[in-house]
């Protein structure tokens, strides 16, 4: 006999057994989380409550509690501090209520999950094809749609401190307020991965780390990184040698946005300091010095460019100066050139579709070679 009896209990909404879901770690709709609460709490070792509730704030604010309201969400501002990070990225995962998670199986979902969420949000308008699910809103802000999650709103930031990343937070909070994303009491906002509920983010930190990688070390700081809840990547998937790496929280669920980051900056300290003793060791030869040599003397011999080699000399030039071997005067401009791909570069990594191969446009080409030979 079938032994059926493993594939219950199962969801009434989606019809997913718990087996289902234990098996490929992920839920199907918000209503797996209601149904197997005990499962989940216990397999994300869910603590304390947590402490971001739109909702409440909301009635505060729709019940003209207004103190209340700014105490509420008081205890969610993100300090202002200095950070050693070339960039800092971060992204709200949301779910709309009435609809199931994204997944292999349920693509036809898609066209009406993006009407419902032309309906709210205007900027998503302009997202007519969903091979392309991409729009830049404003200054450093995009959002992305039907990749993983129903939507996620993103902000790219280039500053030395968290101010910017504290104002990204509050816009989607006011965003969150509005919107009828669907949400749990105990469990925080939902989606398919367990890992990323509560305030489901994703917090990205960019550093710049050519010596150890010139050293053999990434994977030990990777392993370290590891240990304490960060994924290192490099920022260029595809890049032969990677020079600058980004720093990813692993989860959302059993943390808060503001303890993330402080966790963040302290371990992109200790990163920074294991960089300047590789550094150090390098002076004992010759080998940065020759693989920054060799991509510049071979940038010039090159009639053209993809997007993907320009994206990859940028990377290459912007260590080279940052750590001196080039010369210091042209940082401003590297540094202007880099930030304005960096979208670019970023949102090129997320897809994980074939890279764009298409040509820079010569303008850009030239403006870039101009920059490093002038
Ligand atoms: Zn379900």
């Amino acid at each position: 006999m079938l032994n059926t009896a493993l594939h219950k209990p199962i969801c009434p909404k989606c019809e997913s057994s718990l087996k289902k879901i234990t098996l490929s770690n992920q839920a199907f709709c918000p209503h797996c989380y209601t149904c197997f609460l005990e499962y989940f709490s216990q397999s994300m070792k869910i603590g304390e409550a947590i402490s971001y509730n739109p909702k409440q704030i909301s009635d505060a604010i729709k019940n003209e509690k207004y103190e209340l309201a700014n105490s509420l969400s008081k205890d969610l501002k993100i300090p202002k501090q200095e950070h050693p990070y070339l960039f800092t990225r971060i992204e709200f995962l949301r779910n709309l209520d009435s609809y199931k998670f994204l997944n292999s199986e349920n693509d036809k979902l898609k066209p009406a999950i993006l009407s419902e969420l032309n309906s709210r949000n205007p900027e998503v308008r302009e997202i007519k094809d969903l091979s392309n699910n991409t729009v830049l809103t404003s200054e450093g802000t995009y959002i992305k749609v039907l990749n993983e999650h129903h939507i996620n709103f993103g902000y790219i930031g280039t500053s030395n401190n968290t101010q910017e990343l504290e104002d990204a937070r509050l816009k989607n909070q006011h965003r969150d307020i509005q919107n009828n994303f669907t949400y749990h009491e105990k469990l925080g906002f939902l989606g398919p991965d367990p890992s990323h509920l509560g305030e489901a983010f994703k917090l990205q930190f960019g550093i710049a780390l050519p010596h150890l990688y010139m050293d053999n070390q990434i994977q030990r700081i990777s392993q370290a990184c590891s240990d304490l809840g960060f994924t290192l990547k490099p920022m260029q998937i595809k890049k032969n040698s990677p020079l600058i790496y980004t720093l990813e929280n692993k989860s959302s669920s059993n943390t808060t946005l503001k303890e993330t980051i402080t966790a963040a900056i302290q371990l992109g300290y200790a990163v920074k300091k294991a960089e300047t003793h590789a550094q150090l060791k390098a002076l004992e030869s010759d080998h940065s010095y020759k693989l920054f040599a060799s991509s510049y003397w071979s940038l010039g011999s090159l009639p053209s460019l993809t997007s993907e080699e320009y994206f990859s000399y940028i990377e290459d030039m912007i260590c080279a100066c940052l750590f001196n071997y080039l010369d210091k005067h042209k940082l401003q401009e590297l540094t202007q050139l880099f930030q304005s791909q960096l979208h670019s570069i970023l949102l090129l990594n997320d897809e994980q579709s074939d890279c764009d191969t298409s040509k820079v446009m010569n303008k850009d080409f030239e403006y870039f070679l101009n920059t490093l030979r002038s």
